[in-house]
């Protein structure tokens, strides 16, 4: 039996632990997280795992990521049972603050971004990235960890961290894993619990889209029809897709020719009220 984690609500908390334990001479890794985990979220802590001498896992679901007409209220909130799964992988603390903690009344600071954070994402969800930055910035001057956790399945984030960590020269390697899917190949989300049975049977035909498109580019022939194809594919399905789109892996600059450089594809879609994202490489 692992010990259970402890549950640290205040930064001042998280700072104590992790300062202790670097006072040790142990590594620190974070896997930051809004909580209602699934198996992509323990795929992160079991590597940190592997990787650090302690882990600290957060949860909270940040208000400031959230537009005024999304799914902050009704964002899946489970933290009992999300502490009994990181109590089973041995998660030394938790850290799961409260919104005043993070931001105190009258708040004024917040990160601006460019380079990755432009387009994509943020041609829908123009608040989004400044509130992901802003918390993930907040979380690693609280707790310094050596190394923190992040998935591809929010590929335009991953990049918009690891630019905001290295333009602020923040001491923490950023580790990147590959997305956890369900057998169908749908991407592990917290959001797939809104789907409807009938629209769950849908879902995996974006990660499907996206294959299709990738093979299509590997293939040759016209970037612009293959996207367009893919884009008809998934409002055939059922989809109302924000976007299909072909960008530089590192960069998330649009590629002028396919060759010689490394390409994601990238795609948001609306299936009902629900709205996924995946991305692949191409
Ligand atoms: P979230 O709780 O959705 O903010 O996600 C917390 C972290 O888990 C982020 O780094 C996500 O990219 C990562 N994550 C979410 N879903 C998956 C998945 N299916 N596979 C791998 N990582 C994931």
């Amino acid at each position: 039996m692992n010990r259970p984690p402890v549950l640290l609500r205040t930064l001042t908390d998280l700072r104590a632990n992790t300062a202790s334990w670097h006072s040790e001479g142990l590594t620190v890794g974070m896997i930051p997280t809004m909580g209602a985990l699934h198996d992509g979220h323990l795929a992160l802590v079991e590597e940190a795992r592997r990787r650090v001498d302690r882990v600290v896992a957060t949860i909270f679901v940040n208000p400031t990521q959230f537009g005024p007409k999304e799914d902050f209220t009704a964002y899946p909130r489970t933290e009992n049972s999300d502490v009994a799964k990181l109590a089973t992988l041995g998660v030394e603390a938790v850290f799961a603050p409260n919104a005043a903690e993070m931001y105190p009344p009258g708040h004024a600071t917040t990160i601006s971004l460019a380079g990755p954070a432009l387009g994509l994402e943020t041609d829908y969800r123009p608040h989004f990235f400044a509130g992901v930055a802003t918390v993930v910035a907040k979380l690693l001057l609280g707790g310094f960890p050596d190394i923190a956790m992040f998935g591809e399945k929010d590929y335009q984030q991953l990049l918009v961290v690891r630019q905001m960590v290295k333009d602020l020269r923040l001491p923490t390697e950023i580790v990147a894993l590959p997305t956890v899917r369900e057998a169908d190949g749908l991407a592990l989300s917290s959001r797939n619990a809104y789907l409807s049975p009938d629209e769950r049977r849908t879902a995996p035909k974006l990660a499907a889209a996206l294959e299709a498109t990738a093979a299509a580019i590997r293939s040759g022939g016209d970037v612009a029809h293959h996207l367009r194809q893919g884009f008809n594919a998934l409002e055939a399905a059922g989809f109302r897709p924000d976007y299909l789109e072909l960008r530089n892996a590192e960069t998330l600059a649009q590629p002028a020719a396919v060759a010689d450089q490394p390409l994601r594809l990238l795609a948001a879609a609306w299936l009902g009220r629900t709205r996924l994202i995946d991305n692949i490489a191409v």
